[in-house]
């Protein structure tokens, strides 16, 4: 049987526009079918604008520490409107830039929602194309929790977009999203409250940078209630008012709710294929992202492995070398460092010590609480910590975690160094880099008393 194409990609994400391209360059014809705008969450409405608020928000503090250095900085303020201009114009260079590298590349970007007709076939509006193999790359959408009045609250989609800047914002969530946005927020000037229904944030984290972001976003100004959720959300006729679980009510401009992401896996038409689903709807998939279709793949978010870009990047590239470059390639997803841009930020690899404790029974911890010079004379209160966890079998480094002033710049690095496995002996054997902050990781000699 001929096919229209030899690859058709649904979706042009962060894994969907990799696989496209490498796919193409192995010589294969290759189609990406896009509903919204190619560049994905990331490049879009995730990420990359996301960063470039936490860069903005950051000034406020920034001026602050620079009176501690002797500057004289004068009258300050900050405008949403221009911010989101100028935010927006690069989010267009971007999506123009993966536009031309998808097209130079040689992949036909088709617009349009694409839904699976068959294990060989889609539909994008009335056209049917067929494909010897399908990609599903449709990434993942928030979820809004079942709250009377959930219709007047935003997710981070429409947080990029607001016309104006909320005065008190009212974040629902825990997570990497409700974290980095509050101290966005916050930095930006508007008054924050962070609502998490449990007894502590970023869960999953290691319980020390769990402690450490409560306190240091308190200490800045943000209010976070923790074991607190709203049972019910008013219209009012300017912002909303929230009934709290222990039955007061809040009002505020705005609530955002960062309550997780599920699956973009919804009228997909995979049931067409007999393709299976997994918990919240993820499309299952084995180690080289095979489903249980032969002709049909599934890459990122929508498999919810690890639901962060460079995640998908890698199953998109594995998944294009070992259909179309013949060498099988999984993508792994042991020691992945990541970082939340929180205010101050973390940077993390490996397990957390529970985690740690769990797997290897006899661990040694490493930690070291510091003021980053930095802060010294600019006058600020905020500390940094390292923390490392060391098998006692193996001497390996099987964690590592920060808090701290330019902690995602940090861990990357060490982040290859636990992915390869190495011992702390060789941390220790490694030279500082003086005066860093990051020097502390090859400087902790002690271990914690327990
Ligand atoms: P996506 O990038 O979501 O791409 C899926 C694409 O498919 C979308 O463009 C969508 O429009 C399209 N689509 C869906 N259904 C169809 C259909 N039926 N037909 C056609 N097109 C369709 N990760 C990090 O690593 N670092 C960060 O700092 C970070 N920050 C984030 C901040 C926010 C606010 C959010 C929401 C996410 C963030 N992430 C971050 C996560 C990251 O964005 C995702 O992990 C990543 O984008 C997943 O890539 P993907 O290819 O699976 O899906
Ligand atoms: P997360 O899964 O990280 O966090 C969701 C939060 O919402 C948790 O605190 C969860 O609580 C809470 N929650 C879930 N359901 C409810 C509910 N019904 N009511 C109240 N609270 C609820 O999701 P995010 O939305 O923050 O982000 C999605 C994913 O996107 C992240 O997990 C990450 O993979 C990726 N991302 C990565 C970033 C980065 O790399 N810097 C930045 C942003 C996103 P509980 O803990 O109790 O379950």
């Amino acid at each position: 049987m001929t096919f229209d194409y030899d690859l058709f990609v649904i979706g042009a994400g962060s894994g969907g526009v990799r696989a496209s391209r490498i796919a193409s360059s192995l010589g294969a014809r290759v189609a990406v079918a896009e509903e919204y705008r190619v560049g994905g969450t990331c490049v879009i409405r995730g990420c990359v604008p996301k960063k470039l608020m936490v860069y903005a928000s950051h000034f406020a503090e920034d001026f602050e520490l620079a009176r501690g250095f002797g500057w004289s900085v004068g009258e300050t303020s900050f405008d949403w409107k221009t911010f989101i201009a100028r935010k927006d114009a690069e989010i267009d260079r971007l999506n123009g830039l993966y536009i031309k590298t998808l097209e130079g590349a040689g992949v036909e970007i088709i617009d349009g929602r694409a839904t699976v007709t068959g294990p060989n076939s889609v539909r994008v509006g009335e056209r049917e194309i067929t494909a010897k193999t399908i990609l599903v790359a449709t990434g993942g959408w928030p979820h809004m929790p079942d709250v009377p009045g959930i219709e007047h609250a935003i997710s981070s989609n429409e947080a990029f977009h607001l016309e104006e800047q909320p005065e008190h914002i009212v974040v629902v969530g825990g997570g990497y999203i409700a974290v980095e946005f509050a101290g966005i927020f916050h930095g930006m000037g508007s008054n924050v409250s962070l609502l998490y229904r449990s007894e502590q944030i970023l869960r999953g984290f290691d319980d020390d940078l769990r402690d450490r972001l409560n306190t240091e976003m308190r200490r800045k100004g943000i209010d976070v209630r923790t074991d607190t959720n709203i049972t019910k959300i008013e219209k009012l006729e300017r912002g909303v008012r929230l009934t709290l679980t222990d039955g007061s009510t809040m009002d505020a401009d705005a609530v955002m709710y960062a309550t997780g992401r599920v699956p973009n896996t919804k009228g997909l038409g995979l049931e067409s294929s007999g393709v299976a689903l997994g918990k919240g709807g993820a499309i299952k998939v084995d180690k080289y992202s095979k489903t249980n279709v032969d002709s049909i793949y599934a890459v990122g978010d929508v498999t919810d492995r690890v639901a962060l870009t460079p995640v998908a990047i890698k199953e998109g590239h594995a998944f294009a070398l070992t259909v179309f470059g013949g060498t099988p390639m999984a993508a792994e997803h042991d020691a992945i460092p990541t970082a939340v841009f929180s205010q101050p930020p973390i940077g993390t690899v490996g397990l957390s010590e529970a985690d740690a404790k769990e797997k290897y029974g006899d661990v040694t911890v490493y930690t070291s609480d510091f003021k980053p010079m930095k802060h010294t004379i600019g006058g600020s209160d905020e500390r940094a910590f390292a923390k490392l966890i060391v098998d006692k079998a193996s001497d390996r480094v099987v964690g590592a975690h920060m808090i701290g002033a330019d902690a995602a710049e940090i861990i990357q690095g060490i982040g290859i160094a636990v992915k390869a496995g190495l011992t702390k002996a060789q941390f220790d054997a490694t030279v500082a880099v003086h005066p860093s902050s990051a020097e502390e990781f090859v400087l902790m000699r002690t271990p914690r008393a327990d």
